[in-house]
């Protein structure tokens, strides 16, 4: 008697509740097809190659999880429904931000990235983002959630839990099996259920993380502290095509250019960057892994770079202005050192050492690093630039002299991909390439005495400058945002100019060779070398790197990643960039 009042009870709660969360779903699922039309369309591509059964099976199960969600939320007593509803509008507004600008909602790598990188960088990652247009896609998914606040709630709170375990298992098992089973980027028909697959997504491959201690190197000792310092710059967001030592139209690198003409540089060419974001490059280029996706955890193994330098008896220091990698390792590494290094400078050491590194930073860790050599050689020196990560406008200052090119972009403005819009992006950028690179060599050139020194330069990936009316930056898989620069600058006193002399004519290069490269500047025997590195550019030959790879979304190569290679030779217009005019008087 008791049992058949008990499921009359639920019966009767669980039917309203079950209803709405069915209709509101429903609804939900179709403005979603409505808005996002061109997507479900492109939906479609997956169907030959899934099978009906598959395509339609996981077409089932995201419906269901959308039905799931909003029942969950109909269980919850009424105030804080109204909370949780709240903060899913907000989850929305995001996700359509997202999908406007980059064609698809957050995947579990945005949400990692968006948690693990450096403060400014999220609020200039959002700021570029925002369009207002959001509202306008945002509102009919709220209409529905707000409708769903009236709904009589279930009035017993324990009979409300037994009725929401049933749901929540199968969120859960059903984005267990889309982790393993679906690509990240497909099936998506609700902004809220996306964003709890991406998060899941993002807890799934937290859990197979290596967590394990990074390789050992073979027992070696150094004789002595080298005379020479090796500096490794790692510049952010830098177009190789945009200096004028690659041939670039405008003046934007005239210094480095007279260095090339003094035999103080040799440039490598536009190098292919190893990932299209920072997080991805930097992995590659201080581990020296050198496959795609890192499936098998090697940058987490792999001994890095400054296990390397520390071996061969170097200072080591890591320079770190922009948070895109290393800081995050740090960070794990809890207030425990990081292995084989010496000193981890961030913003945070400048102000306690009161040293201004001024508003674009770059010029002072260029003296910084000058004072540090004229003290002693012997450093090994890592740095993660601040370079021209969007807005470029925040990247020089105020006056007159650093504004080589006009009209520029406001520090506000976001992308705006037309004729006028383009002309102001591009030559912002240009006047940051002159100040932040061009400058940056100018001073650390010039304040440094101590003139045993070698600088291996490059960026962490280049920008699309809006080119095909994109309106990132960079992050997604663009033949066009691997084009980086790559070069290396010798103090005349360097003593091991022979090594220099030595770089074959004609070869491509790529962020894979640099490691080795790394290794052959510090005089690092064969018999230390770990891990089957890919070739330094003193080995490089002519017929190397036909087709230089790089990858973009998940590095470990889970949900949604992208393996992509620029062939030899390259598609037309790759590697080449030109300002834009949009007045009467255009070429
Ligand atoms: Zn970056």
């Amino acid at each position: 008697m008791k049992a058949k009042f008990a499921l009359r009870a639920i019966t009767q709660a669980t039917c309203p509740c079950a209803m709405a969360a069915l209709l509101a779903a429903t609804l939900a699922v179709l403005i979603d097809l409505f808005l996002r039309f061109s997507d479900y369309r492109a939906l479609l591509h997956v169907l030959p190659a899934a099978g009906t059964v598959e395509f339609s099976g996981a077409l089932t199960l995201v419906f269901l999880q959308v039905v799931a969600l909003f029942y969950l939320i109909l269980l919850l007593p009424r105030i804080l429904r109204t909370g949780v509803l709240l903060l899913c509008a907000f989850v929305v507004v995001v996700q359509f931000s997202y999908w406007l600008t980059l064609s698809q909602f957050m995947t579990a790598t945005d949400l990692f990235l968006g948690i693990s990188v450096g403060g400014d960088h999220r609020t200039e990652a959002v700021s570029s983002f925002f369009q207002p247009l959001v509202f306008l896609y945002a509102l009919p998914c709220v209409l529905v959630l707000s409708a769903l606040i009236p709904v009589p709630p279930v009035s017993n709170f324990r009979k409300a839990l037994a009725l929401s375990l049933l749901p929540a298992l199968f969120l859960l098992a059903s984005n267990y099996a889309l982790f393993l089973h679906v690509p990240e980027r497909s099936f998506h028909l609700n902004p809220l259920t996306s964003f709890l697959r991406s998060t899941l997504h993002h807890e799934f491959e937290n859990l197979r993380k290596y967590r394990g201690p990074r390789d050992d190197l073979p027992a070696f000792q150094a004789s002595q502290r080298p005379l020479d310092s090796i500096i490794y710059v790692i510049d952010e967001s830098v177009r190789g095509s945009n200096l004028s030592l690659n041939g670039y139209p405008r003046a934007t690198t005239p210094f480095l250019q007279s260095l090339e003409a003094g035999g103080l540089l040799k440039n490598l060419g536009i190098c292919v960057a190893a990932g299209t974001f920072s997080y991805i490059s930097n992995a590659y280029l201080i581990t020296g892994h050198n496959a795609f996706p890192d499936d098998g955890f090697r940058t987490a193994r792999n001994p890095t770079v400054f296990d390397y330098a520390k071996k061969m008896g170097y200072e080591t220091i890591y320079i770190d202005i922009d948070h895109g990698y290393l800081s995050t390792l740090v960070k794990a590494a809890g207030d425990g050192p990081v292995r084989s290094l010496d000193r981890w400078m961030t913003d945070r050491s400048f102000e306690e050492r009161h040293v201004d590194l001024e508003a674009t930073k770059d010029l002072g860790i260029a003296r910084f690093i000058s004072r540090l050599l004229n003290e002693r050689g012997g450093y090994f020196v890592v740095v993660n630039k601040k370079g021209l990560h969007f807005h470029y406008r925040n990247r020089y200052p105020d006056d007159e002299a650093s504004a080589a090119w006009k009209p520029v972009m406001k520090a506000s403005d976001p992308i705006d991909p037309g004729a006028a819009g383009r002309e102001k992006l591009v030559n912002t950028y240009d006047n940051g390439i002159r100040f932040q690179v061009d400058e940056f060599f100018r001073v650390f050139v010039s304040e440094t005495t101590n003139r045993n020194y070698v600088m291996l330069y490059t960026s962490d990936h280049g920008q699309t400058l809006a080119e095909q009316g994109q309106v990132y930056t960079h992050m997604k898989p663009d033949e066009g945002i691997v084009d980086v620069p790559g070069f290396l600058v010798s103090g005349e006193r360097y003593g091991r100019k022979g090594l220099l002399a030595g770089i074959p004519y004609g070869i491509r290069v790529s962020h894979l060779n640099n490691f080795a490269t790394l290794l052959d500047l510090m005089g690092v025997p064969l018999s230390l070398r770990v891990r089957p590195y890919d070739k330094s550019i003193f080995s490089l030959t002519a017929g190397d790197n036909r087709a230089r790879t790089y990858m973009s979304g998940s590095l470990h190569g889970s949900g949604d990643y992208v393996v992509k290679t620029i062939p030899t030779p390259p598609a037309a217009g790759w590697g080449v960039s030109r300002p834009v005019r949009s007045g009467p008087e255009a070429p």
